[in-house]
């Protein structure tokens, strides 16, 4: 059985995305095995994010943004973001561009296979394929199916659906996104629209919902034919792609470390934030925290204040508990969140940069009864946990 420093299971976002920081660290002359059951050569989804300065991926940001829009409830207009730029990645080129760097590197391979079972062993990390078995000292899982369906815990679900548009009229436009659009039926759920223009012609215009129950194809094509028809002047458009995704919106304590050679990545590790969805951001800060304790102590758990996080998680289930009984509008906590604050300290505050004095601040700007109602329910459920 092939042995390897480290085996990588999934080559999506997260594997990758692994693989691109072991290979600029002093770990880069390790023997790493990528698998994935897929080729990864279309475009698949795209990404967003906002970020300071040039990240890691600036070569291949497919459009990046200084202003954004924002239709809420009590506020509509574009949205000061400071010094942070929103992006866009296409997955197409993501996948293409670390494949490319990781090509040059002889100890690193890529295998396309399905991974039957992975399970921890006193020699390491094994791994069954439909080729072969293999075994590493660590293996880094972004393949695991988080269930996700614990009675307590909130487990919502963000799903969305867009098209990319070409308009017979140019009516996008190109320097603003718009990045939440409430003016659409909410049915007691959180629902909006964004859109990224690529030109004055041609747009991603996406129909996203946060709530518990997926719809129908059909329904997701309705709102979204609904809202160009109301929204945009385009003499008429066609669609030349579609993206559907699903995107966990759980605080279901999630294991990052099952066992002694198996760290779980990405979607599987819980990388996405609860209240939000996002998850490339932070995939790319906790994988590079990881990588340097690797190359530090040997180890690859990364460090976790441990408290921080319990009160990051606390605020992410309280929002959680809003959006699922239903006790305010999401569109007008959103329109607070960014109409009353800074909004680069709202990203700092979802990339949970900021200190906890600040989060009060900020957490004083939402509807206080019914976020303290939330909060009372979910610190009962959590006491009736332990
Ligand atoms: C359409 C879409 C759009 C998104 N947009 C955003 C966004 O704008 N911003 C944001 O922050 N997040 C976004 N997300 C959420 C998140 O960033 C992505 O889901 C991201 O791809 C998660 O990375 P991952 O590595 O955990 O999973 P993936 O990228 O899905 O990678 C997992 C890999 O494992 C492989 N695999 C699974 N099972 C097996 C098996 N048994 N054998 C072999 N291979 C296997 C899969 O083929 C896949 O390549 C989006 C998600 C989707 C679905």
């Amino acid at each position: 059985m092939k042995r390897y420093d480290f085996i990588i299971a999934g080559g999506g976002m997260a594997g990758l995305s692994l693989a691109y920081y072991l290979s600029k660290s002093q770990l880069r002359d390790r023997s790493i095995l990528i698998i994935d059951r897929e080729p990864k050569n279309r475009n698949d989804r795209t990404w967003c994010y906002w970020e300071q300065g040039v990240g890691p991926f600036e070569p291949i940001v497919f459009r990046q943004w200084s202003t954004v829009e924002f239709f809420g409830t009590t506020y509509s207009g574009p949205l000061n973001i400071g010094d942070y730029r929103y992006k866009m990645l296409r997955g197409i080129d993501f996948y293409q561009y670390i494949k490319a760097q990781l090509a040059a590197i002889p100890t690193i391979e890529i295998k396309q296979a399905n991974i039957k079972r992975i399970k921890d062993t006193p020699q390491g990390g094994f791994v069954l394929t439909s080729q072969a078995p293999y075994i590493a000292d660590y293996v880094f899982d972004s393949t695991f199916p988080l269930k996700l369906n614990l009675p307590r815990q909130h487990n919502l679900l963000q799903h969305f659906k867009g098209w990319v548009i070409r308009t017979e009229k140019p009516c996008f436009d190109v320097q603003r996104p718009r990045m939440m659009d409430f003016r659409i039926e909410q049915e007691g759920d959180c629902r909006f629209l964004y859109i990224l223009p690529f030109d004055e012609r041609t747009a991603l215009v996406e129909y996203t919902i946060f709530n518990e129950t997926l719809l129908a194809e059909p329904e997701y094509e309705t709102a979204l034919r609904r809202y160009i028809e109301q929204y945009l002047d385009t003499g008429g458009y066609e669609i030349s792609e579609t993206e559907y995704g699903v995107i966990p919106m759980s605080d279901e304590p999630t294991m990052e470390s099952p066992s002694d050679h198996i760290i779980r990545i990405g979607t599987s590790g819980g990388y996405t934030k609860a209240s939000t969805g996002y998850t490339f951001q932070r995939t790319q800060r906790y994988l590079q925290q990881l990588v340097r304790n690797l190359e530090q102590t040997g180890k690859p758990q990364r460090p976790v204040n441990r408290l921080y996080q319990w009160f990051k998680m606390f605020q992410d289930s309280v929002l959680l508990n809003v959006l699922k009984y239903r006790r305010h509008s999401m569109a007008d906590v959103f329109t607070r969140l960014y109409a009353r604050n800074q909004p680069a300290d709202i990203f700092r505050f979802l990339d949970e940069d900021t200190s906890v004095w600040e989060d009060l601040r900020i957490m004083s700007t939402v509807p206080l009864g019914p976020f303290t109602v939330a909060a009372a329910d979910v610190l009962r459920k959590r006491l009736l946990r332990v």
